[in-house]
């Protein structure tokens, strides 16, 4: 029960990762604030439902939460949404989208919740990153250029809060059987069953990461055993590298 009595905001809390994430924070005594397009499917003590594109909802997102729970410790920006596609094929809309819930949802969000957490003498901020945050992948540059942004922000805000007690870190995963992946795969035609099978064979550890390895390293970026680690973005990757 690391997280007994404290308050946590969860983005994208509907999702592959976000739900186990939410159900994992609960489990060890945290009062968690999910929010998603649509989160009524997630057992949580309050439900911020809104569009991550709307400036003025991310602006009040921490604030709402703090009202509800109480309280607010800890916030992961989890939401995400991946375009594919060389630069080529790349549409003004699809750089709108990417930057707008990966890179700007995030900074309004952080930029809200730093004064919160100040106050109350500290707290935690777990953003969600990627491998592709930290060397590029083929053929997404969009996606992989809001990671990377979301990878340097981490990086200055972990910096420039620390002195106030907050700690911002990112998780860098690889591959991750979620909606996210498996969509990619219907998208381009592939059975989703097959191509995770063969993704796991490029895997050192012989899978691809379920949400739940990679939430007990976001869970241990929150926690106090993490408590000197600021601007750190841990790749958690299973020995596979970015090709
Ligand atoms: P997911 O698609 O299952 O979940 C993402 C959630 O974000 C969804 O519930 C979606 O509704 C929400 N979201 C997207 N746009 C939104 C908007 N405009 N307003 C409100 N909510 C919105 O994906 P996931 O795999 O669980 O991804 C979680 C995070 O992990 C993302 O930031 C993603 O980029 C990152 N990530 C995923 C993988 C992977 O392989 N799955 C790898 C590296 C990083």
């Amino acid at each position: 029960m690391r997280f007994e009595g404290q308050c946590a905001l969860v983005t994208g809390g509907a999702g592959g990762i976000g739900a186990a994430l939410v159900r994992a924070l609960r489990a060890e005594g945290a009062l968690v604030a999910v929010s998603d397009r649509q989160s009524g499917a997630v057992e949580a003590e309050a439900h911020l439902d809104g569009d991550l594109l709307d400036g003025a909802f991310c602006d009040a997102l921490p604030g709402r939460a703090e009202a509800e729970l109480g309280g607010l410790d800890m916030v992961f920006n989890n939401a995400g949404v991946i375009t594919r596609g060389d630069i080529t094929t790349a549409r003004d809309d699809d750089w709108r989208l990417t930057m707008g819930v990966n890179v700007e949802a995030p900074f309004r969000i952080c930029r809200a919740a730093i004064p919160i957490l100040a106050a109350r003498g500290g707290g935690a901020i777990v953003n969600t990153s990627s491998c592709w945050g930290l060397r590029p992948g083929p053929n997404h540059p969009v996606y992989v250029t809001s990671k990377a942004a979301i990878a340097s922000l981490t990086q200055c805000l972990g910096r420039d809060h620390a002195h106030q007690g907050i700690r911002v870190n990112a998780v860098c995963p690889n591959e991750v059987d979620t909606p996210m992946l498996r969509t990619g795969f219907a998208a381009r035609g592939l059975d989703p069953e097959q191509a995770i099978e063969d993704l796991n064979a490029s895997v050192p550890v012989g899978h691809i990461a379920s949400p739940e390895e990679i939430v007990d390293v976001m869970l241990f970026l929150a926690s106090d055993a993490a408590r000197y680690m600021c601007g750190a973005l841990v790749e958690v990757n299973g020995g596979k590298a970015v090709i």
